[in-house]
């Protein structure tokens, strides 16, 4: 039987130091502030919001909601984010993606100071995950599964990592934070030549494929920690991640589980990035 690897217990960890931190903030009468921009009522992202915003007031980070429709002109929502940027009393925001059609991402992103970007969505946070260098944000998630590995004493150097998904919010991020820890990291995709084989070699596995239950039993090996960041429905409505938890969870050494593993700790992720750059805005 595998180690779980819990995100509750990673994230209580990470709450408790945050409720440290936000407190002295506090002593010195900061208040670290997350503005939530929507566009639209899509299920995930309200449920996402309902969950970063309680975690952040469980640690005492305030959340300012910006809610727009889903017919909101561009300028309109480049207007607020630009308000928001030159509002000393917020020291982030989270911006949910995909916009609608009728707005250019980019052109949206670019507005967003990256001293507030705190899930990693601006070209300077990009650069600064792939230069290692503090510019901006990197991006919650794959900080999520890093945050965990380290949770439970994983030492990166020298393992064998596999990520299977190479998307600018999970996979690509990803490699780099792990190859920082000294992981020789590789990549794979949809076109991946034999990925069980080389999903079977790893010492860490990760995956973020975005297809339930994917991953299973001929992707594993015994001494294998698997992370799944995958956040998936079965046609049942039962929410699974990429990994087929029952058929894989018996034959690896650790797993996250889903739900109970990366969602878990995202917003505790993104709770210490706000209270970061309150500090730094306080300097
Ligand atoms: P994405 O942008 O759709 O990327 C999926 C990646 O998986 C792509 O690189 C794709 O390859 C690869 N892929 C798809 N089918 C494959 C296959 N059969 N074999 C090998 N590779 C395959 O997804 P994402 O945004 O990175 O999200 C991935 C998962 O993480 C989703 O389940 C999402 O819901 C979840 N997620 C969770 C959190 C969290 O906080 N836990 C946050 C964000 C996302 P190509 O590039 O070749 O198409």
């Amino acid at each position: 039987m595998a180690k779980l690897f819990r995100g509750k217990e990673v994230s209580d960890a990470l709450t408790q130091k945050l409720i440290e931190e936000v407190k002295a903030l506090g002593e010195r009468n900061i208040v670290p502030t997350l503005a939530i921009i929507r566009v639209g009522n899509k299920g995930d992202d309200i449920s996402y919001e309902k969950g970063a915003t309680k975690r952040c007031e469980a640690i005492g980070v305030q959340v300012k909601n910006f809610i727009f429709e889903e017919t909101v002109s561009q300028m309109e929502l480049i207007r607020t984010i630009e308000t928001i940027n030159q509002d000393k009393s917020i020291h982030g925001v989270l911006l949910f993606r995909p916009l609608p059609e009728h707005m250019d991402d980019a052109s949206i992103r670019a507005a967003l100071a990256p001293e507030k970007d705190m899930d990693g969505i601006t070209d300077v946070s990009m650069a600064g995950v792939y230069a290692d260098e503090e510019m901006g944000y990197p991006p919650c998630t794959p900080k999520a599964c890093m945050e965990i590995l380290d949770y439970y004493g994983v030492d990166l150097g020298g393992k064998n990592i596999v990520i299977i998904g190479r998307s600018l919010v999970v996979g690509k991020p990803l490699a780099m934070m792990a190859m920082k820890k000294n992981g020789t990291v590789t990549i794979c995709h949809s076109k991946t030549v034999d990925l069980e084989e080389v999903a079977r070699k790893a010492d860490i596995l990760i995956v973020a494929v975005g297809r339930a239950k994917a991953i299973g039993a001929s992707f594993v090996n015994e001494n294998q920690i698997i992370i799944d960041v995958g956040i998936n429905f079965t046609e049942e409505g039962i929410l699974c991640g990429d990994v087929d938890f029952e058929k894989v969870e018996p034959l690896v050494q650790a797993i996250t589980p889903v739900p109970g593993g990366v969602g878990t700790v995202t917003t505790g992720i993104l709770a210490m990035h706000v209270a970061q750059a309150a500090k730094k805005a306080a300097v």
